[in-house]
């Protein structure tokens, strides 16, 4: 089961519900296998197979702050852009006319490439009648993948000044889920806002996990984040509320008229500022979340109908 963990609006615990969720779900796995005595056995594992992660806010990832991984593959990630031999170009300007993206123009008798606008689309080199563009490779980042406490991990990074997080973020789905999931838990932890991105990192998720607070600007954020997700895309939707207690109702009030399920409530409170401030996760510092989380992921579960094999 893939479960997109997004935000309309920065700087709602996104992350930490999503890493803790992994957590709490691993810490099943080890609670079954004896390898951490002391904690309680539960009848049932929530989750059979070890859960993958994938950061997918490839902009500016912090996931592996909270679990750190040990990273053992790395890929570049790049597009196919053209290349221009003007010994074979006679600027007829073609190149520039196919182009949507404004990425090639001829200027004189010259042809200018701008490597950051350019989407790799290949239109230019397909109608260029002297074959005068050949496409080289332009880096725009990287994927890594490796292990955090059991967990399968993986991240995306865009390389400073690249604008296209899409291709990394796609590559990147493409490079470790696989292509049958079945019921092991599958989190990619997407950008905030409702971009881009965060349509390509919801895209074949099987839910989307909207982490908000009950405030006006949370409120106004998780509608269009919403509007992405269960309008456009026509995917399951469920909210947790963090820092809960803070703001007004308005948040309650639209999930209830829109019927979006409240799934879990994480509590204002100091304790898990300080944790998140220290790198530390909430599941380390107060454990009695674990259960909650393993709630968390069982009402998904009943929300998607995936049943527990
Ligand atoms: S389409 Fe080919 S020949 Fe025409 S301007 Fe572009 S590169 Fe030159
Ligand atoms: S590959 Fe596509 S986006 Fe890039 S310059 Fe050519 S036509 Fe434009």
């Amino acid at each position: 089961m893939i479960v997109t963990v997004a935000s309309g609006k920065g700087g709602t615990g996104k992350t930490t519900v999503a890493v803790n969720l992994a957590l709490s779900i691993m810490a099943d796995q080890q609670d079954l296998t004896g390898q951490e005595p002391g904690h309680p056995v539960r009848e049932k594992s929530v989750n059979p197979a070890h859960p993958l992660f994938l950061d997918c806010d490839v902009e500016e990832p912090n996931a592996a702050l909270f679990l750190h991984p040990t990273i053992q593959e790395r890929r570049e990630v790049g597009l196919m852009i053209p290349q221009v031999d003007l010994e074979k170009c006679d600027y007829c300007g073609r190149c520039a006319e196919v182009c949507q993206y404004h990425a090639i123009a001829v200027v004189g008798e010259n042809v200018l490439v701008f490597p950051e606008l350019c989407h790799g689309c290949g239109s230019c080199t397909l109608n260029c009648h002297t074959g005068a563009i050949s496409e080289v490779l332009h880096v725009i980042g990287n994927i890594e993948r490796g292990e955090a406490r059991g967990i399968t991990f993986a991240q995306g990074t865009m390389n400073v000044g690249e604008p296209m997080a899409v291709p990394i973020i796609h590559q990147l789905k493409q490079w470790v889920i696989p292509p049958e999931t079945g019921n092991r838990l599958v989190i990619l932890d997407a950008s905030p806002g409702t971009a881009c991105p965060v349509v390509e990192s919801m895209r074949g998720a099987d839910f989307v996990l909207m982490v908000t607070e009950p405030t006006p600007f949370g409120l106004h954020d998780l509608r269009l984040a919403v509007e992405v997700a269960r309008d456009e895309l026509g995917l399951p939707v469920g909210v947790v509320i963090n820092r809960d207690g803070v703001g007004d109702k308005g948040v309650d009030e639209y999930c209830a008229a829109e019927d979006i399920p409240i799934l879990m409530r994480i509590p204002l409170d100091r304790r898990i500022a300080e944790a998140y401030s220290d790198g530390e996760t909430l599941v380390e510092v107060l454990p009695e979340y674990r259960e909650q989380f393993r709630e968390l992921y069982e009402r998904i579960e009943k929300a998607t109908a995936i049943p527990v094999l």
